[in-house]
């Protein structure tokens, strides 16, 4: 049984002890040694993986000097006047190079991406030239040079195309399989075993008794960590019950890399959770001066790292977004881009009370203008999933923000930027 023990409620803004979002992520980094092995997969495998190693290029790109117009490959001694008259030896195809000689006072036909004889350096664009048999007439300016894509003028041969850490998007292997390039390493899949704790919870298919609820936690969960690209462990729902407890987070923490639990870690669950994680390894319990999302434990399970999120659906996905994504894809070797903020127009009035840095949801739009303005989803309570649902960015408001008038700029975190 939990016994009482005096501490400020989650509602109290006046919370001397708690962390500052920034200081939570530094505490959470500084635990964080990315994955060191990495397995080989063929590019198609390798999509939304991270890379382990930089990419060098093995060819120039282009190979070879070639064509950017269909037209005539000329030498530009020859261009010596605004018009002046060429005999066509020959044609050179995309993929059938002309081999022949051209000599002074001759030209070939050429296609887009046929390679350019060595002969020539310049291209005719087709609609500059007048034929008579195979007497082709110029006409215009045209500079030596001209409509011609040089060899390795995209890529070097050695150059450093894509850089370990980077996350492959359908460019990348794309760009990988225009190189040549048949396989790639990446780091090896992360696991991640989690599980919700609450007495009250059931899942999907089961009868609801009085006062019990569905598990949702375990849902979001779920899609959070397979768009990570994670290998997951769901251990399903556990009671609030000590020894059962302790076995599913030591049997998770001997089969994953990370743990992950919801619920059972604010005032009142805390001091057994606290008392049991005491003895499996080193965890931290965080209030958080932020809203939704405030009790937060981190920490080790012997070699794994454990996130004790809040129970309430909202407050897991907030704290999950902000805090497990960027640890998670650390460790797998991430390097991240910042995530994109936006000061955008908010239509609508905001309340809000200072002291905690708060996530409202809202939701993006494009008024008849074409300004993009942002208003909220209503009502922003912690249990609330479907303003998560409804909306499509996160409105950012600092700790010192004491509420907003319709029509301020306030900053948004749009969902797009984070998977
Ligand atoms: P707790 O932190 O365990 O006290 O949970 C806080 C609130 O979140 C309570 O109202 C719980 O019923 C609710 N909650 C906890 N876990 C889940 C879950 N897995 N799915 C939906 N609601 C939950
Ligand atoms: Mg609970």
């Amino acid at each position: 049984m939990s016994k009482f023990i005096p501490q400020s409620s989650c509602a109290d803004p006046e919370d001397k002890n708690r962390l500052s979002i920034d200081a939570a992520r530094e505490r959470i980094s500084a635990l964080i040694k990315p994955l060191n092995s990495w397995q080989r997969y063929p590019i198609r495998d390798a999509l939304d993986r991270v890379l382990f190693q930089d990419i060098v290029s093995p060819i120039n790109v282009p190979a070879h000097n070639n064509s950017a117009m269909d037209g005539y490959a000329v030498r530009s001694d020859d261009i010596i006047d605004e018009s002046f008259d060429l005999k066509q030896v020959g044609t050179a195809f995309a993929g059938k190079p002309f081999n022949g000689k051209i000599n002074s006072g001759e030209c070939i036909r050429i296609m887009t991406g046929a390679v350019v004889p060595t002969q020539c350096d310049t291209i005719i664009m087709q609609e500059q030239v007048d034929i008579s048999n195979d007497t082709i007439s110029i006409h215009g300016q045209h500079r030596k040079g001209q409509h011609v894509r040089y060899i390795g003028e995209d890529i070097k041969t050695g150059a450093v195309v894509l850089t370990a850490g980077r996350r492959l998007v359908p460019s990348d292997i794309g760009l990988l399989s225009s190189l040549g390039i048949a396989d790639v390493n990446v780091t090896r899949r992360l696991r991640v075993a989690f599980f919700s704790t609450g007495d009250e919870l059931k899942s999907t298919g089961e009868s609801l008794e009085i006062g019990q609820i569905y598990d949702s936690n375990r849902y979001t969960l779920f899609g959070m960590l397979t768009r990570l690209g994670v290998e997951i462990l769901d251990m399903g729902v556990v009671p609030d019950q000590k020894a059962i407890l302790r076995q599913t987070l030591a049997d998770a923490a001997r089969q994953a890399d990370v743990v992950i639990t919801s619920g059972g870690v604010s005032v009142g669950d805390a001091d057994y959770v606290k008392e049991m994680l005491a003895e499996l390894g080193q965890v931290d319990f965080w209030k958080i001066a932020m809203r939704p999302g405030r009790p937060l434990a981190f920490g080790k399970i012997n070699n794994s790292l454990f996130f004790g999120l809040p129970g309430n659906p909202v407050s897991v996905m907030v704290t999950f977004y902000q805090f497990v994504t960027p640890a998670l894809r650390r460790l797998m070797g991430e390097s991240q881009p910042d995530s994109i903020t936006l000061q955008v127009t908010c239509t609508d009035k905001i309340r809000k009370r200072p002291g905690r840095f708060e996530y409202q949801r809202g939701i993006l739009f494009t008024d008849s203008d074409g300004h993009t303005k942002v208003k909220t989803t209503g009502s922003q309570g912690s249990g609330i999933l479907s303003s998560m649902s409804n909306a499509n960015c996160f409105i950012l408001l600092d700790e010192q923000c004491e509420g907003l008038a319709a029509n301020s700029i306030v900053s948004v975190q749009p969902f797009s930027g984070l998977i």
